[in-house]
């Protein structure tokens, strides 16, 4: 058995081998200390290997699932080892191979690979979110990106450079990734795989194969790096499948430049789909998610990770949300409707997978129907936004399977497809002549018991079923002697304790019948299930997007429902680089401020080509973060097609949105903290454009006041005069307030704060103009820092206020700093000279000493 453990595990290779014997997964060796640490369960041993004793547990098979999405959540992988045969089978092939009975061994095969990115069972999935298994691979210096989310086929295929890998991994947020072997810039945690998988070649060939075409031009304008990804990808599912494939459907290619771009730093900032605590409570998403469905909160994740950049495409979302905005019956109908509604793409995604049940099937054929009721509901409705219209058709065309479904399958299928039971009757009359046979036996048989009992007198005589001896007459032990009698027309079959058990004759002949007519009937519904399975499977690109398209009506529902819950405004998107929200709100603090009966204040902010960037200060917790992450996040609900938590707003369409928060308040990082803000600030720096939207909270206090106030000054010049996006930047530096003199695009923000008979009130309001004073010590007192502590911080405060009168402070100096532009110009002049000289050189007559003195010469004046 060693053995075939041990080949097997080879095969397994770097997965927990689920070894199946009986009733049990058994794991052993290292894979059974790691199992037992994560699931708490009892370790063993049995047997050894060399001298040592085998560690060892296991689980029971009937609940393996909860087991192992413990062990996926924890980060394993899984190969799941089955019995391919009986022991009885065992044997007789133990006869043929000449080996002894008694050491016969069950064969076993890895029959599937269960990995964090290939699960397709319900229990094991969360409802409403997405779960992405992802490829990367790069190209002649273009990376591939193919991702599929496995429950339900969608696939895409996209490609980047490799500065962006991580931005659009983080967008992706794959739950698996994997990558050539070898790769040197390959993401931290992918799996590697052969190289030979990740080629064009392979991966058109895959494609190909799985749709069925000569050619992918219909499907798609992809690229070489993209379909080396799909290669990847698909070799990787192969494998994992043990050769069966999950739906596939057919791949999109995916554009850069048509969603907002949002690197990891920003989306984890703005807590867009998992909080800080990397919880989805807390998050915008769950802030706003008032969805019907699962694949509409699938969708809505979806959005919200990747907004859009096309007025057409937001204003066609917008206009679907404001139709079901207006007229709250409707919408209540309608997502009462689409409650009801089983989420037809998993199922679907199960039974392509050969994973599906009847249940499953039931989803399908409930799903479809359901569809069909609210297209027909919606279809009779005056005055249909465009995008409504663009969608009915795809609810409709089920028609005739989802009849063939409805006389076939019973109203609520199980789903276990052993004892059979969910083909309906009436269907199929081979099958309900057969049920009728068993049924009549089984009548036949509770006729035997009366008439058993009268004949011998025994009232607690009783016909029985059990999976070893199959019927049997059972009589209390005291009562046995006379049917064990020569004549009695009764055979012994087993003694008990207290009873004795029998056949008979007719009763041998009813469990037969029964026995062949169920062993018939079963035949029946498997092939029947069959069928249902393979036209499920014919249709699947169809219902997939009759999926797609109830998805986007929830989520258009969840905006007009959250909308009206909140009073929320639809935004006016446009094409220009503004930005001006009246009563702008944080949904997220909002709704925390209001579950302890706080009030939220709204504020405005009003961004545009002449005053795009606001400086905001005052006190510590003011309101200032709040403030800066509001904005952002009403610039990606505007764009992600959802009304936004304001009384107004217009918004022009951001090609990028960029949030960074000083150093302090990051600090579950490796690196080192400061070098953290300076990296993704030089990304901003880089990056952003007059169309990109940028907030910036506190950047440049992770170091000291003086290296922290010269970076911010020196940052935000910058965004000024050369990126010239709308910003927000939050600070604590006063002096930076003197930019206002240069920079005529910039002005001055602050949140109010007041004293009161000795107290701080923060109002969280939003004023202009620079902020009088910091407060610092006021917060501090209400944080309960004890009174002498602040009583002495207030002295050395006094000294430090009067020296910085005595020498001009901390901006002293600064009055003669030349304009960032000018510096900015000398800086190109130098580069210039450079320039100049090079272009003057004419390198065929230069001897090599000589160019290796110009070199000296150059690098002396650069
Ligand atoms: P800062 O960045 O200025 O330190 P925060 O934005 O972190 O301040 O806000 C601190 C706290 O103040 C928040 O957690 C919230 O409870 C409260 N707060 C912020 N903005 C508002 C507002 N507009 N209305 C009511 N309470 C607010």
């Amino acid at each position: 058995m060693m053995e075939q453990y041990l080949a097997l595990k080879a095969q397994a290779n770097d997965c927990l081998l689920f070894y199946r014997m009986g009733d049990f997964f058994e794991l052993f060796f290292d894979d059974a200390k790691a199992a037992a640490q994560t699931l708490d369960i009892a370790l063993t041993s049995r047997g050894v290997h060399g001298d040592e004793p085998i560690p060892m547990c296991g689980v029971p098979v009937h609940s393996a699932e909860s087991y192992l999405a413990r062990l996926i959540k924890a980060g394993h992988r899984v190969a799941i080892a089955e019995q391919v045969e009986t022991p009885e089978e065992a044997k007789v092939r133990a006869k043929r191979e000449g080996t002894p009975v008694s050491k016969a061994l069950v064969a076993r095969d890895i029959v599937r690979f269960v990995t964090a990115g290939t699960l397709t069972e319900e229990a094991l999935l969360e409802p409403r979110r997405a779960n992405i298994l992802a490829a990367v691979c790069e190209v002649r210096g273009t990376c591939g990106v193919a991702s599929v989310d496995i429950s339900t086929g969608r696939m895409e295929l996209e490609e980047c450079t490799p500065d962006a890998l991580s931005a659009t991994l983080a967008r992706i947020g794959p739950s698996e990734l994997v990558a050539p072997e070898e790769w040197p810039a390959a993401p931290e945690g992918a799996i590697a795989r052969p190289r030979h998988d990740f080629t064009s070649d392979e991966g058109q060939a895959r494609l190909c194969k799985i749709h069925g075409v000569a050619t992918l031009d219909g499907l798609g304008d992809f690229t070489r790096p993209m379909l080396a990804a799909a290669g990847g990808l698909v070799a990787y599912l192969d494998h994992v499948g043990r050769g069966t494939l999950p739906l596939l459907l057919p791949p999109v290619a995916r554009a850069g430049s048509v969603t907002l771009a949002m690197d990891e730093a920003t989306r984890a900032s703005l807590e867009i789909l998992v909080s800080q605590q990397g919880s989805r409570a807390g998050s915008l998403v769950a802030a706003i998610d008032r969805c019907s469905t699962g694949a509409g909160a699938r969708q809505l994740a979806a959005d919200l990770a990747a907004p859009l950049t096309d007025v057409t495409q937001i204003e066609a979302r917008l206009a679907l949300v404001g139709w079901l905005h207006r007229d709250p019956l409707l919408r209540n109908d309608l997502r009462v409707a689409l409650r009801s509604l089983p989420d037809i793409g998993r199922a679907l995604g199960r039974i392509v997978a050969g994973r599906g049940s009847p249940r499953d099937l039931g989803q399908v054929r409930d799903g479809l129907a359901e569809a069909r009721a609210i297209r027909e509901h919606l279809a009779a409705l005056p005055d249909r936004p465009a995008l409504l219209d663009a969608l009915l058709p795809h609810l409709a065309g089920h028609g005739a399977l989802v009849d063939l479904m409805q006389r076939a399958l019973v109203p609520a299928p199980p789903t276990e497809r052993q004892s059979g039971g969910y083909i309906a009757a009436g269907y199929d009359a081979a099958l309900d002549e057969l049920r009728q046979v068993s049924g009549n036996a089984r009548r036949a048989i509770a006729a035997l018991e009366a008439k058993y009992r009268d004949e011998t007198g025994i009232s607690a005589l009783k016909i029985k079923h059990n999976g070893v001896l199959g019927y049997f007459i059972e009589v209390p032990a005291r009562h046995a002697d006379a049917l064990m009698a020569q004549d009695s027309g009764f055979t012994h079959r087993q003694t008990m304790a207290g009873a004795v058990r029998f056949n008979s004759l007719s009763l041998h002949e009813e469990a037969t019948r029964i026995a062949e007519a169920g062993g018939h009937a079963l035949a029946a519904e498997e092939a029947h299930f069959e069928d249902l399975v393979e036209r499920v499977a014919a249709d699947r690109e169809a219902i997939a997007a009759t999926a797609d398209a109830l998805a986007r009506i929830d989520v258009s529902a969840s905006h007009a429902e959250r909308a009206a819950e909140g009073d929320w405004a639809r935004p006016a998107i446009v094409d220009e680089a503004v930005l001006r929200i009246e009563g702008g709100r944080h949904p997220v603090v909002e709704a925390a401020l209001a579950s302890s009966g706080e009030r939220f204040v709204a504020n405005d902010c009003t961004l545009t080509p002449d005053d795009r960037l606001w400086l905001i200060g005052g006190p510590n917790m003011g309101g200032k973060s709040t403030f800066l992450r509001q904005n952002a996040l009403i610039v990606l609900l505007a764009q992600a097609g959802a009304f936004v938590p304001a009384s107004a707003a217009t918004v022009g369409i951001c090609d990028r949105l960029f949030s960074r928060v000083g150093a302090s308040d990051n600090l579950a990082r490796g690196r080192s903290t400061f070098m953290v803000e300076m990296v993704e600030t030089a990304a901003i720096l880089a990056q952003a454009s007059e169309r990109s939207f940028v907030i910036l909270d506190e950047v440049g206090r992770g170091t000291s006041t003086y290296d922290g106030l010269a970076l911010a000054w020196a940052v935000v010049e910058a965004v000024h005069e050369t990126n010239r996006c709308r910003c927000l930047f939050a600070t604590h530096y006063h002096e930076l307030g003197r930019l206002a003199e240069t920079c005529d695009a910039l002005s001055l923000h602050h949140v109010r704060a007041r004293e009161w008979k000795g107290d701080l009130v923060l109002l969280h309001e939003l004023a202009e103009g620079a902020a009088d004073r910091s407060y610092g010590l006021a917060v501090a007192r209400l944080a309960g820092v004890p009174p002498m502590v602040v009583k002495r911080a207030k002295s050395v405060l006094d000294r430090l206020e009067k020296g910085r009168a005595q020498t001009g402070g901390l901006a002293a100096g600064l009055d003669d700093l030349p304009l960032f532009a000018a510096a900015a110009a000398e800086a190109e002049e130098e580069c210039d000279h450079l320039r100049e000289r090079l272009r003057a050189l004419d390198i065929d007559t230069l001897s090599p000493r000589e160019a290796l003195d110009l070199l000296y010469d150059l690098k002396r004046d650069a």
